[in-house]
């Protein structure tokens, strides 16, 4: 297995893009993101997986969230912040992508809108670096091709905004999902001169 490092904007504001194989609870970076249901208040996939790694205090966390700020849910394309609990990550992102209908219901938008509100979050958080699983890929059935594209377009343009997160890691789950994001990676790296593309590790 591989991991893909891509440097964004090496002329500017020099961002890096990373791509791994795994399970993003173990994730070292300043936040990871939840793939969240909007009544944030747990559920399975990658949800489950870092409510059970992080422990009770997210749920908690969750619940002040629910009574203070988001009384009906969490929307779709929304984020909030809360601690990690015993992840070694320091906040946790929660974030609801959209369930996909056929791509006419507005889940484009709610997507990139997901992607962005994340980032922004952490960027007001002064974080550095964030974890994103492939949101919506899972039992909300988006499509894998779609929502990568999505994932990495968005997250390129977001980066040229933000004045903190500088390294954003894409954690997939399955060997489809990363030869899916591998492959937006080299097509941006052909693309764009200001990229640059580098394989870190084979094993
Ligand atoms: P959604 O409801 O947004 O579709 P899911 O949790 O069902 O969320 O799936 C989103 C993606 O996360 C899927 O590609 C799934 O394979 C992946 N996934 C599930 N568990 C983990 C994990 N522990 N770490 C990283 N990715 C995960």
């Amino acid at each position: 297995m591989s991991t893909l490092r891509l440097t964004t904007d090496r002329n500017k504001t020099g961002s890096t893009l990373v791509l791994t194989q795994g399970d993003i609870t173990r994730q070292t970076t300043d936040a990871i993101v939840n793939a969240a249901n909007s009544s944030l208040m747990g559920g399975g996939g990658v949800d489950g997986a870092i409510h059970r790694a992080g422990g009770p205090v997210i749920l908690e966390e969750c619940k002040k969230v629910r009574k203070t700020q988001y009384p009906q849910g969490l929307p779709a394309g929304q984020a909030v912040a809360t601690a990690a609990g015993r992840l070694p990550a320091k906040h946790v992102i929660h974030t609801v992508g959209p369930i996909w209908h056929g791509g006419l219901r507005g889940e484009p938008e709610q997507l990139i809108s997901a992607y962005r509100e994340c980032l922004r979050v952490a960027d007001e958080l002064g974080l550095h670096s964030i974890a994103f699983p492939a949101i919506s890929t899972g039992v909300y059935r988006y499509p894998v091709e779609r929502a990568t594209a999505i994932a990495v377009d968005t997250t390129v343009q977001q980066l040229k905004t933000t004045k903190h997160v500088r390294e954003v890691t894409f954690v997939v789950f399955d060997s489809h999902s990363f030869q899916v994001y591998a492959r937006e990676f080299e097509r941006l790296s052909s693309s764009d001169p200001d990229c640059g593309l580098e394989k870190l590790t084979t094993q």
